[in-house]
C-alpha cells in the first residue's frame, strides 16, 4: 500500500503535510525515478501553486535536470504536452477538486499518463530510504514552455470533425469553476465556432464561485444560464480541468455516468469490438451498451490511475469514472475535460439531435452518491462491520454490496479526503431513494453509536 500517494497523486495541506522540505525531498525522489530530464512542470490555479512550482523546478535544477515551466494549465494539457513534445516526464502541481488549502504533486510518465501504482511505490522507496540523486556538480536550467496550449488544442481538435461542429454554430455555457480550464476551454470553443457564455471564469485559488468540484447540487447557475440563454448545452469543469459535468439544453444536469454512456454509445457505434475500462462504482448501463456493440467492459478499483493504466495495458478505446472523468484512448489514456467537451459537440453535430433527445435513447440508469465525514480508522471499522454483515460482498475496494446487477450499494473511504463515499444504483428512482436513505442511516448508526 502506498503511503504518500493517494487515489490521485500526492496531496496535502500546503505548509503542513506538504511542507517545503517535503516538496524538496519528494521532488528529488521523483527526479531519481525519472533518471533524466528534461521535465515539463505545470500548475493549477491554487494560491500555493506558483510557490510549489518554484521549489520543484529549483530542486530539479540542483541535481542537473533541465525543466520547462508551462505555467498555469489544466492537468490533461500538461499530460498530452509531456507526450507530444517529447519530455522525459511531467510534474503537475494540483490538488484537483480538493478544498483550497490543499495542493499536490502528480508525476506524469513520458507516455503522457499518470505513473502506475507500481511506480508510485518505487518513488516512495527512494523517498523513505533517501536513495535520491545527490550530485550537485552540474546545475540544470528552467525555461518557459510556451507551446503546451497549442499542442493541447491541436490534439483535441484532431479527433473530431471540426468543420461539421463549426457548421452547427453551437451555443455553449462554460462553468469554469475558477479553475484551470479557463485558459483553454474558451479557446477550444472559439476554434470550433461556438458562441460561448462563461461563468466563474476568473481563476481564483479559493474557488469562490461554486467550489472546485462540480456536483449536481452546485450547478444551478450553470443550468439556469443554459435555459435563460437558449444554449445547446452547458459544461462544468473541476479545479484542474480533467473532469467535466454536462447540462442539457433544458437545464438538466447529467451524472458523470450518464454523459459517459452518451459518449460511449456514440464512439462504440463507430468502433464496435472495443474495450471499455471503468471503476467498480459506475452504473451497470455500460455493460448493456457494450453488449450491443460486441465490446467488453473491464472493471477496476476506484481511481483514474487504475483506469488509465488498465487502458494502456489493454489498448482500450474508452475509459471513465462516474464523477465525470472521461478518457478517449485515441487521444490519451487520461481524463480530459476539453476532449470530452469536443466529443460531445462532435456527437451532437453528427446526430442533429438535442442533448436531451440523445440521453433519452440510453439504457435507463439510476445512480447517486453521497459522503459522510469520517476518520481513516472509523472508515476501516465501518467497512469491516458491513463486510461481517454481508459476507458475500465484493471487498476489492471498500465494499460493494450487490443485490443483483442493477441494484447495489458501494461504500469506500476517499483516497484524498477524510470522508467515506457511498454510491448506489437501483432500477427505479424510488428504489434508489429508499436504498440510499436506508444505507445512510445504517452507516451513521455504525459510525456514531
Ligand atoms: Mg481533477
Amino acid at each position: 500500500m502506498a503511503k504518500l500517494f493517494g487515489t490521485n497523486g500526492i496531496r496535502g495541506v500546503f505548509a503542513e503535510d506538504l511542507s517545503l522540505e517535503f516538496i524538496h525531498d519528494i521532488t528529488l525522489a521523483i527526479a531519481t525515478y525519472f533518471k533524466k530530464g528534461s521535465i515539463l512542470v505545470g500548475y493549477d490555479g491554487r494560491t500555493s501553486s506558483p510557490t510549489i512550482t518554484k521549489i520543484v523546478c529549483s530542486t530539479l535544477n540542483s541535481v542537473g535536470f533541465d525543466c520547462k515551466n508551462a505555467g498555469l494549465i489544466p492537468t490533461p494539457c500538461l499530460e498530452i504536452a509531456t507526450k507530444n513534445l517529447g519530455y522525459s516526464g511531467g510534474i503537475m502541481i494540483t490538488a484537483s477538486h480538493n478544498p483550497p488549502q490543499y495542493n499536490g504533486i502528480k508525476p506524469v510518465a513520458s507516455d503522457g499518463v499518470e505513473i502506475s501504482r507500481e511506480d508510485e511505490l518505487i518513488i516512495e522507496d527512494i523517498y523513505f530510504n533517501k536513495k535520491w540523486k545527490k550530485d550537485y556538480t552540474k546545475l540544470g536550467k528552467t525555461e518557459p514552455e510556451k507551446n503546451t496550449i497549442k499542442t493541447y488544442l491541436d490534439a483535441v481538435t484532431s479527433h473530431v470533425n471540426s468543420n461539421k461542429i463549426m457548421s452547427r454554430k453551437f451555443k455553449v455555457v462554460l462553468d469554469l469553476g475558477n479553475g484551470a480550464q479557463a485558459v483553454t476551454a474558451p479557446l477550444l470553443c472559439n476554434e470550433l465556432g461556438c458562441k460561448v457564455i462563461t461563468i466563474n471564469e476568473n481563476i481564483d485559488g479559493t474557488f469562490s464561485g461554486r467550489g472546485s468540484e462540480p456536483t449536481p447540487s452546485n450547478l444551478k447557475k450553470l443550468s439556469d444560464t443554459v435555459v435563460k440563454t437558449g444554449s445547446d448545452l452547458g459544461v462544468a469543469f473541476d479545479g484542474d480541468g480533467d473532469r467535466s459535468i454536462f447540462c442539457d439544453e433544458k437545464g438538466e444536469i447529467l451524472t458523470g455516468d450518464k454523459s459517459a454512456l452518451l459518449l460511449s454509445n456514440f464512439i462504440l457505434s463507430k468502433n464496435p469490438n472495443s474495450t471499455i475500462v471503468t471503476c467498480l462504482n459506475s452504473g451497470s448501463g455500460i455493460e448493456t451498451l457494450a453488449q450491443k456493440a460486441k465490446s467488453n467492459v473491464i472493471r477496476t478499483k476506484v481511481g483514474s490511475v487504475e483506469v488509465s493504466r488498465k487502458m494502456v495495458q489493454t489498448g482500450a478505446l474508452i475509459g471513465f469514472e462516474e464523477n465525470g472523468g472521461f478518457m478517449y484512448g485515441k487521444h490519451n489514456q487520461v481524463r480530459d475535460g476539453a476532449m470530452t467537451l469536443a466529443l460531445v459537440l462532435d456527437l451532437l453535430s453528427f446526430s442533429g439531435k438535442t442533448m436531451s433527445e440523445e440521453t433519452k435513447l440510453l439504457p435507463q440508469s439510476f445512480t447517486t452518491k453521497d459522503k459522510v465525514a469520517c476518520s481513516k480508522e472509523d472508515a476501516s471499522k465501518l467497512i469491516k462491520t458491513l463486510a461481517d454483515q454481508n459476507p458475500h460482498s465484493n471487498t476489492t475496494d471498500g465494499i460493494k454490496i450487490a443485490f443483483d446487477k442493477t441494484n447495489w450499494v458501494m461504500v469506500r473511504p476517499s483516497g484524498t479526503e477524510p470522508i467515506i463515499r457511498i454510491y448506489a444504483e437501483a432500477d427505479s428512482q424510488e428504489k434508489l431513494k429508499i436504498l440510499m436513505s436506508e444505507y445512510l442511516a445504517k452507516i451513521n448508526s455504525i459510525l456514531f453509536r
